[in-house]
């Protein structure tokens, strides 16, 4: 959340305040995926992923905002999404928003995206944007676990607290790109107690704003309030390039606000539940739009991951299934530490041969996830 624009806003806005895939999977509604939403994992990604304790500093050449970016990286290769740093400029300086994408079974052109800033205003920024980023990290593990008609996409954005510098080359750059919906989840874990959150958005992006408060009221146990335009987080650059997007955010009225005293260690300062529950909302409205299908199952029905080396340096990946109900739809793979590669599944097999490989090399199976251990090959 980016102070000069929250502080013009607030003032202004007083008086509103605030099939072709579907693998053998049995139907799953959007409860299911709301009632995965997990305090102990969320804890886990704000307090131990993202730098959030006295003294970090996710800032502008602050200590903590490269490790910390590539802790998310990390988290969205191990739940199966195609991981990229997507770079940008910024005083002469190239940063990176973070991006992992769910492509769609039936529709992939068709996308919606969860973002959140992960950079900070040089304090430790537990609130200001851990919560929101966890809230993201949060939203990857549980969606990754399930097949959709739409694509997801995923997004930590960086400088956001020098104006939306990563949000908006993000946005420019896909602007022709079929966006149907955009979230940004910044700030979520302040609670003043009041029972409720805050929507803000463009009267052109009503439709989704009102689609979010009703998620946040159905699926949450707090009460969401519907706001007007509000340029001061990372969903506004989508809305300029003629999206519907909303920001989504706690009740106003954190006291450590860009202080030092924005860390998990400040007593009585973090509301893990609260945050929790703006995540059930948010979580509830992804999975109502972007056409559940079902568990992916493709990690029961793997039988075989293999890698060698031929000679000439033919690096051999195969990927081999139980079933056919697979036919058509990728695998990810990784070929060493980033090299991501896409494989089509032919009947019931993914199977590339490449050139030219030398010396041992690690291949991991990205997507689907966490089904295989990593191997590793010697090219000689
Ligand atoms: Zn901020």
């Amino acid at each position: 959340m980016n102070l000069r624009r929250i502080a013009l806003v607030t003032s202004a806005s007083v008086a509103v305040a605030c099939l072709l895939a579907a693998p053998i999977a049995a139907q799953v509604e959007p409860q299911e995926l709301v009632d995965q939403v997990s305090l102990d994992a969320y804890q886990y990604c704000l307090d131990d992923m993202l730098y959030t304790h006295d003294g970090d500093n996710r800032g502008v050449n602050g200590p903590e905002h490269d490790p910390a970016r590539d802790n998310i990286r990390d988290a969205f290769l191990s739940y199966g999404l195609w991981t990229y740093l997507h770079p940008f400029t910024y005083q002469g300086r190239t940063y990176h928003n973070v991006v992992g994408v769910r492509k769609g079974l039936v529709t992939p052109g068709e996308q919606y995206i969860v973002g959140a800033h992960f950079d900070s205003a040089n304090t430790p920024g537990a609130d200001d944007n851990g919560s929101g980023t966890a809230g993201v990290i949060e939203l990857a593990r549980i969606f990754t676990q399930y097949d959709f008609e739409d694509t997801l996409i995923f997004i930590a954005f960086d400088r956001e607290e020098q104006g939306l510098v990563g949000s908006y080359a993000y946005a420019n750059e896909h602007r022709n790109d079929n966006i149907l919906g955009m979230v940004s989840m910044d700030m979520i874990a302040y609670n003043t107690g009041n029972g409720t959150c805050d929507v803000y958005g463009r009267s052109a992006s009503d439709p989704w704003k009102n689609a979010l408060a009703s998620a946040v009221n159905r699926y949450s146990g707090l009460t969401a309030i519907v706001g007007g335009q509000m340029n001061g987080s990372d969903h506004a650059p989508f809305e300029s390039i003629g999206k519907q997007a909303a920001l989504i955010i706690e009740d106003w009225g954190n006291p450590c606000y860009h202080r030092a005293c924005d860390s998990v260690d400040t007593p009585n300062y973090i509301d893990y539940d609260y945050a929790v529950e703006i995540t059930r909302g948010t979580t509830g409205l992804f999975a109502e739009s972007a056409g559940l299908l079902g568990l992916d199952t493709r990690c029961d029905d793997l039988t075989k991951f293999k890698t060698r080396c031929k000679q000439g340096g033919q690096l051999v990946v195969k990927v081999v299934f139980s079933t056919d109900a697979y036919d058509g739809r990728t695998v990810i793979v990784d070929l060493d530490e980033g090299e991501l590669m896409e494989l089509a599944i032919k009947r019931n097999k993914a199977k590339t041969k490449l050139c030219c490989y030398e010396g041992r090399h690690t291949v991991a199976l990205i997507d689907p996830q966490q089904c295989a251990e990593p191997k590793s090959v010697n090219c000689g």
